[in-house]
């Protein structure tokens, strides 16, 4: 049953409400890009900027009442967009997707959402129905606190954040200062809960380091050339094909960490010793990577010199062009 756009079911689950967002945020996605395809040269921000404005409404529609629901379908769109964008494959790791474009998971946007609409039933009129659903609701999580509601999700989620006090004064004084602090730390922790991920991941021996800050990407601005641009998201997200990446995909059973090795020189085939080692590229590296860097390297200075200076960045696009795609 639909109910002002939103569906219900019998179950009280929310998960067929979740598809059809997906479903109808899918169609959107697509007439959006094939207005797109009319104009050149759009930049990347430009795009992220029209799916928050033409897409993400849809996604976040109703999300008051059922955004606790995981929404894997409504994430998986949403990220699919992302690595579009990026140009890498659809395998990539999420948590570097949404670091890369200094975007987050839309759950983050849903809680807070959900935090504002319950500032909003607080603060209304005892007979209003919607007041009335709640307190029952209420009622019902403090008599059987195991009982799972979006009562229970709401005190949950306020004493994870580390605003017990607020959920037990039912209220803050300064409403619209409280709602500013909980966005940022909702963001916080998300970021937070990446970058552990990140420091504990095998995925992420190499972009770890890389993760300086989590806004959008300089190079994803700075960085006219569609291609070059793509070319640098795939080294940086691990979105290739050197055999630290596809040995981890080798059937019937993925090759050990230590045995992806590069056949040419015996060393670990990862992106450092693609920039800065591997003999197999030395005429290209000649061309494109500065002497100076090639001496003496680290994980650092290779980060430093190829991923944060602009023209550094450009000459390290060239170089992964040149390799891969010639
Ligand atoms: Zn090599």
């Amino acid at each position: 049953m639909s109910y002002l756009g939103v569906v219900f079911t019998s179950g009280g689950s929310f998960n067929q409400t979740q598809i059809t967002l997906a479903g109808q945020a899918r169609k959107a996605i697509f007439k959006m890009k094939k207005y797109l395809c009319t104009i050149t040269n759009i930049t990347v921000s430009h795009q992220l900027e029209l799916f928050d404005k033409l897409v993400k409404p849809i996604l976040n529609y109703g999300c008051e009442v059922w955004g606790f629901h995981k929404a894997q379908n409504i994430e998986s769109l949403y990220t699919q967009f992302c690595e579009n964008i990026l140009g890498v494959k659809r395998a990539t790791q999420n948590d570097f997707v949404y670091c890369e474009l200094g975007h987050h998971s839309l759950i983050v946007s849903r809680y807070f959402k959900i935090v504002k609409y319950w500032f909003k039933i607080i603060g209304s009129k005892e007979n209003k129905y919607i007041k009335l659903i709640y307190n029952i609701m209420k009622h019902d999580f403090e008599m059987t606190p195991s009982k799972k509601n979006c009562v229970s999700s709401l005190h949950q989620l306020l004493s994870s954040l580390g605003f017990l006090e607020v959920w037990i004064h039912q209220g803050v004084g300064q409403k619209e200062d409280f709602l500013s602090l909980i966005k940022k730390r909702i963001m916080d922790c998300f970021y937070q809960n990446i970058n552990s991920r990140l420091t504990e991941s095998s995925r992420a021996l190499f972009y770890r380091h890389l993760n300086i800050n989590n806004d959008l990407k300089m190079y994803l601005t700075s960085i006219s050339n569609e291609n070059h641009r793509i070319a640098l998201s795939k080294l940086k997200v691990s979105s290739h094909r050197l055999i630290i990446e596809s040995g981890r995909w080798h059937k019937p059973i993925a090759t050990s960490y230590n045995e992806r090795k590069c056949t040419h020189c015996q060393k670990i085939d990862d992106e450092y010793h693609f920039i800065l080692e591997c003999s197999l590229l030395n005429d290209l590296r000649k061309k494109y990577i500065d002497k100076k860097y090639g001496l003496r390297t680290n994980m650092q200075k290779c980060i430093v010199y190829k991923f944060t200076k602009c023209t550094n960045i450009k000459k390290t696009s060239f170089f992964y062009i040149s390799w891969f795609e010639s």
